[in-house]
């Protein structure tokens, strides 16, 4: 199992930003997962991390373990109308092997940048789509009893941005969704389309989280920050957009406490001039420096 002591979270999280944690753990198989989950008690907080595209770790580091589901966990079958993907097996990849096996259903959610584990952990969305449309169940390992369970997805708990795992903290292992069959042209059509969407609408040549806060009901964040006049608006190496008000990006240097302070500053000013509280999707996780 890989092991890195003093591990520099920028590495591993896509807003490239924030501290070290103690011990970082990559397990490849459930024996190994169970071995680094049985260290970690022994040392302290623990973290389960996917792709790292929804976690900002403050500057003081993680004191702890952070266990990243390894190689060994992104193996994606295909069975019939179902796909099952391990943790690690990135979202986008899942959707390939759907595409190629001319199964719709995934593409909504192709461009998204997380692994299995932090989809079905956060519910991902995007364009009218949801993990839960298309989740059949996932398997999961208990934090607190060890036992692996499959669970269908009925029983998740899925809303927007929350799962049962939200509140568990339980570790998914993999999931099963169950798909239609599709032509796989208009399948890669659609998920071209959906790219190019995000290519012309989010800055992606700079580190980010995405869509920083959550979608207030009836309202669209981007918005409310824009019409706050915060577009643009910069704390040290952290900036809210340009080209999409929604995202906080990091324009090279920023530490994980310009990205907190510019958070602060924008949920403060929107809460003053709409009354409405952003809440941050990312996970900020770690201490204080
Ligand atoms: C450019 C960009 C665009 C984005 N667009 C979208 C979008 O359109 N829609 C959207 O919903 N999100 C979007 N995101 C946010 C992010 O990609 C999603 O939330 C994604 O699902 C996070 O997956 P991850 O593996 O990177 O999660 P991580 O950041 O690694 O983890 C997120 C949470 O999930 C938990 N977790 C991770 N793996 C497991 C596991 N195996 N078991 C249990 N818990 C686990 C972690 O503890 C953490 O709390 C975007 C991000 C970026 C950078």
């Amino acid at each position: 199992m890989k092991r890195t002591e003093n591990a520099d979270m920028r590495e591993y999280t896509s807003f490239r930003a924030g501290g070290r944690a103690d011990l970082l753990l990559v397990p490849d198989t459930e024996e190994e997962l169970r071995e680094a989950l049985a260290e970690a008690e022994k040392r302290g907080d623990m973290l389960i991390l996917g792709n790292g595209s929804d976690t900002l770790f403050r500057d003081g580091g993680f004191r702890g373990t952070v266990i990243m589901p390894g190689e060994g966990f992104s193996r994606i079958s295909v069975n019939g109308c179902r796909i099952e993907a391990g943790a690690s097996a990135l979202l986008s990849q899942t959707a390939k092997t759907a595409q190629e096996a001319s199964l719709t259903g995934l593409e909504p959610l192709s461009g998204i940048p997380g692994s299995i584990g932090g989809a079905v952990f956060m519910n991902a969305g995007a364009y009218g789509g949801e993990m839960k449309d298309v989740l059949e169940s996932v398997t999961a390992l208990s934090k607190e009893t060890g036992e692996i369970r499959v669970i269908p997805a009925e029983s998740l708990d899925m809303s927007y941005r929350h799962s049962v795992f939200t509140d568990t903290g339980d570790i998914v292992l993999s999931a099963v969704f169950r798909l239609e069959p599709g032509d796989s042209e208009e399948i890669s059509e659609k998920m071209r389309d959906f790219t190019e969407r995000r290519n012309s609408r989010q800055p992606l040549q700079y580190p980010s989280a995405g869509s920083f806060f959550k979608r207030p009901e009836g309202y669209f964040a981007g918005k409310l920050i824009q019409d706050a006049g915060l577009k643009g608006l910069t704390v040290g190496g952290a900036q809210v957009s340009e080209k999409h008000s929604g995202f906080i990006i990091n324009t090279g240097d920023a530490n994980a406490s310009d990205i907190i302070s510019l958070m602060h500053l924008v949920q403060n000013t929107v809460y003053d001039r709409s009354g409405v509280m952003l809440e941050p999707e990312v996970r900020i996780v770690g201490e204080e420096q």
